[in-house]
């Protein structure tokens, strides 16, 4: 970016010498193209903001971030000169310094405890707020698949929120937070505990007809996919596995008429027979709980994600949003 705009010092000059020269009085009220390329735009900036000059330009105005990443500047305040890049200039996220990461931050339940597995709304409530104000971009999962294939460029500060298990407080407590904010999510379920202490389907259905939260598998019973059980022969195991991964797809898609795509193994343990079983089943991601943010080029059978306590701080909340990973010198 600061090779192209070197490019156009010497216009952008002469844009604001010709600027100094008008009436003061009279501000323009639209924004003004000072140079225009195949690849970006050079603009003076009027009363616009960052959506309606997406909106103008790039033709859409959710691609605002675009606008925002690009001149490192949120709110795109009237009066200055910016860049609007015309292209994907660089879909990995991959740079000379290091590379971009996208952190998945795991929850579980939200109720008063605030222990290990459980938020209470109030800390949900001010971990959304905590995004909201310092710029981060709630994406859903499935804006992963893209960005995994190196084709998709992701908001700089993207960030995705996952909820294991169908607790029925997901419904109660943190749907509403998630609506107030228009921030997606995607709700991992395992179908046994689906009307049966868990989520109803009644539930599922007005999350998932909100637009904003996703359902998807957990497996069945939630045991571990990769541990043999006792007595438990080969051919069992396959089995068992093989029913883990069918039997949640089969319900979910009777009851929410799309097929699952994405995968939250339980205790987030995996192995080669049941990335196997997902890929034979169509499935495209499998999320295990490793503590790391994931970039372009993490395999995407075995995402990581951050699991977020509830017994932890702010600070350790602010930790778990890692966007960027140097390369070490
Ligand atoms: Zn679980």
């Amino acid at each position: 970016m600061r090779i192209m705009l070197m490019r156009f010092t010497p216009l952008i000059i002469c844009a604001l010498m010709v600027a100094g020269c008008s009436s003061p009085i009279l501000r323009s009220t639209s924004s003004q193209i000072i140079a225009k390329d195949r690849d970006f735009i050079v603009l003076h900036v009027g009363d616009e903001d960052a959506r309606s000059l997406a909106r103008r330009y790039l033709g859409d105005e959710k691609r605002y971030w675009v606008i925002e990443d690009a001149n490192q500047a949120t709110p795109i305040k009237a009066g200055r000169e910016i860049v609007i890049p015309l292209r994907t200039a660089n879909p990995t996220g991959i740079e000379y310094s290091g590379y971009q990461t996208v952190p998945i931050l795991c929850y579980h339940r939200f109720g008063q405890r605030s222990d290990r597995m459980e938020v209470t709304p109030k800390q949900f409530r001010e971990q959304m707020e905590y995004l909201k104000n310092k710029d981060y971009r709630v994406i859903p999962l499935k804006d992963l698949l893209g960005f995994l294939k190196g084709e998709r460029q992701l908001p700089k500060r993207a960030v995705v929120l996952t909820i294991d298990d169908g607790h029925r407080s997901i419904y109660k407590e943190a749907f509403p937070i998630l609506k107030e904010y228009g921030y997606p999510a995607t709700v991992f379920v395992y179908s046994d505990y689906m009307n049966n202490g868990g989520l109803k389907t009644s539930e599922l259905t007005a999350m998932k007809k909100s637009g904003l939260i996703s359902i998807q598998p957990h497996s069945k019973t939630h045991s571990n996919l990769t541990v043999r059980q006792a007595g438990e022969s080969r051919s069992k195991y396959q089995r068992r596995v093989r029913q883990e991964i069918s039997v949640p797809n089969d319900r979910l898609t009777k009851y929410l008429g799309e097929r699952p795509r994405f995968y939250a193994y339980p205790f987030g343990d995996s192995n080669d027979l049941v990335i196997e079983e997902l890929q034979a089943n169509g499935m495209q991601l499998g999320l295990t709980v490793q503590r790391q943010p994931n970039a372009a080029f993490t395999y995407p059978y075995l995402l990581h994600r951050t699991m977020i306590f509830g017994d932890r701080d702010m600070q350790a909340f602010k930790k778990s949003l890692v966007t960027f990973k140097a390369f070490r010198q």
